[in-house]
C-alpha cells in the first residue's frame, strides 16, 4: 500500500478530451456558465460532460455549516437568495445540452425552510425548460424537517440524494455537528415513503478510517430504508486544515464494495477511487429508465 500523503497512480485522472466534451466546454465559455465540475476541478469532467452530465450549485457559495472534509466557505448569508436563479439554472441546462443535471447546494440553515422552496423552484424551472433532462437534487438535510423534504421531493425531480458521507462512528468528526447519520437516513426514508417513484441515493467517502464491517453495516442501513443508489469514492483532503486521508482504498476494494451493495439489492452501486456522488449519474438514470 502506498504511504498516505502521496497519491497512488490510480487517482490520476485522464485529461478531458473528445468532441462532445469540447462542445459543452465551448458553450460554458461563451455563456460564462458556472459549474461545480469546473470549480471543484473534478477529475471526471471529460467523462461526465461527454455524456451530457453536469452539476450546478444553488443558493450561493457560503455554507452555514462547517464539515471537516469540505472546502466550501462557512458563513451566514443572512437570508440572501437570487430570485433569478431558477431561470438561470434552467438556461444553463439548456445551453449545455444536458441530459442529466445534478442540482446541489450549500446548507442554508439561515432560511426558515432551509431553501427547500427555492430548490423546488429550480427543479421546476429546469424541467419546464428541459422536459427530457433527468434532474437529481443533492440536497441539504433540512435539519430533518419532513415538510421541507416533501417540498423538494414533490418538485418533479427524478432522483433525491442526501449524502451520509461516512459511516456512523465517523459522522462526527467528519460532518458538521448539526448533521447526523440517523437524521440523513430518516430524510432518505421519508423521501422514499412520501413518493416511492423517486429514486433515492446516498454517497460515502472512503479512506477516513472506516472499517469494512462499518461499510457493510452502512449498506445494511441503506438497504433497510429502500435507498436505490449508493456511491463510494476516495476521500481526498482539500487542504492541510481538513481531515487527513487515513487510507487510499485500492480499486479492487472499491469493486468488492460494489458487489457487496449489489448483493443487497441496490439498483446500482457506483464505486471507484475517483467517483464523486454525481459521477456519470446519467448512466444509472438511463439504465432504470426512470425519466
Ligand atoms: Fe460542505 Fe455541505 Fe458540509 Fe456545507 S453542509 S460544509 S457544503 S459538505
Ligand atoms: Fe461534474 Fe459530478 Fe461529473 Fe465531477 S462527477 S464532472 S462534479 S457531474
Amino acid at each position: 500500500r502506498p504511504p498516505v500523503g502521496r497519491k497512488p497512480d490510480w487517482l490520476r485522472a485522464k485529461l478531458p478530451s473528445g468532441p462532445d466534451y469540447q462542445a459543452v466546454k465551448k458553450n460554458v465559455r461563451e455563456h460564462r456558465l458556472a459549474t461545480v465540475c469546473e470549480e471543484s476541478m473534478c477529475p471526471n469532467i471529460g467523462e461526465c460532460w461527454s455524456h451530457g452530465t453536469a452539476t450546478l450549485m444553488l443558493m450561493g457559495d457560503t455554507c452555514t455549516r462547517a464539515c471537516r472534509f469540505c472546502a466550501v466557505d462557512t458563513g451566514n448569508p443572512r437570508g440572501w437568495l437570487d430570485p433569478d436563479e431558477p431561470e438561470a439554472c434552467a438556461d444553463s441546462v439548456r445551453l449545455m445540452g444536458l441530459k442529466y443535471v445534478v442540482l446541489t447546494s450549500v446548507d442554508r440553515d439561515d432560511l426558515p425552510d432551509g431553501g427547500a422552496g427555492h430548490y423546488a423552484a429550480c427543479v421546476r424551472a429546469c424541467k419546464a425548460a428541459n422536459p427530457e433532462t433527468g434532474v437529481e437534487a443533492l440536497t441539504p438535510d433540512f435539519c430533518g424537517r419532513e415538510a421541507d423534504v416533501e417540498t423538494v421531493v414533490d418538485s418533479g425531480l427524478d432522483v433525491f440524494a442526501q449524502n451520509l458521507e461516512t459511516v456512523e462512528r465517523l459522522t462526527h468528526p467528519v460532518r458538521d455537528a448539526r448533521a447526523g447519520y440517523r437524521q440523513t437516513l430518516d430524510v432518505l426514508a421519508h423521501a422514499k415513503a412520501h413518493r416511492p417513484g423517486v429514486l433515492t441515493k446516498t454517497s460515502l467517502m472512503l479512506g477516513l478510517g472506516e472499517t469494512e464491517d462499518e461499510i457493510a453495516a452502512t449498506l445494511d442501513d441503506c438497504a433497510a430504508i429502500g435507498v436505490d443508489i449508493v456511491t463510494f469514492g476516495q476521500y481526498l483532503r482539500p487542504t492541510v486544515n481538513h481531515l487527513p486521508v487515513e487510507r487510499y482504498v485500492p480499486p479492487a476494494d472499491f469493486d468488492k464494495y460494489r458487489q457487496w451493495g449489489l448483493a443487497r439489492g441496490f439498483l446500482e452501486v457506483v464505486s471507484g477511487p475517483l467517483v464523486r456522488s454525481s459521477y456519470r449519474a446519467d448512466r444509472v438514470f438511463d439504465k432504470n429508465n426512470c425519466g
